[in-house]
């Protein structure tokens, strides 16, 4: 796993060439085309409806895709209700609590914790 360490000169390796602030959350969802694990940032959600080898189980509640927490980037599944927006979805990690909503398959809304 990769945890961000203090900044002593050999981070990631990514230089931030897009110049985009790291504290800011993500409000839109990126849809992956393909499964690169290593590919997925905060915010990033593949969806696994065509692929069968990757559903832990399959019927109304299999996961529907995988999703980087948009605050962590946690990697977790979610299901189908929550991907429509009809449940939200709370980070699975437990040094993070995010939790939000996704509207229109895209776009998040974050919720306040308790
Ligand atoms: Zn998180």
């Amino acid at each position: 796993m990769k945890t961000p360490e203090k900044k002593n000169g050999k981070s990631n390796g990514r230089n931030g060439s897009r110049g985009t602030p790291p504290t800011k959350l993500q409000t839109e969802l990126l849809e992956m085309p393909a499964w690169v694990p290593q590919s997925m940032e905060p915010g990033s959600v593949f969806l696994l409806r065509n692929r069968s080898e990757l559903r832990a189980e399959h019927g109304p509640h299999g996961f529907w895709a995988v999703l980087a927490c948009p605050q962590c980037g946690t990697l977790g599944l979610i299901t189908e209700p929550q991907y429509r927006g009809e449940h939200s979805v709370m980070c699975g990690s437990p040094h993070c609590s995010c939790h939000f909503l996704i509207h229109d398959h895209s776009r998040l809304e974050y919720l306040p914790n308790h």
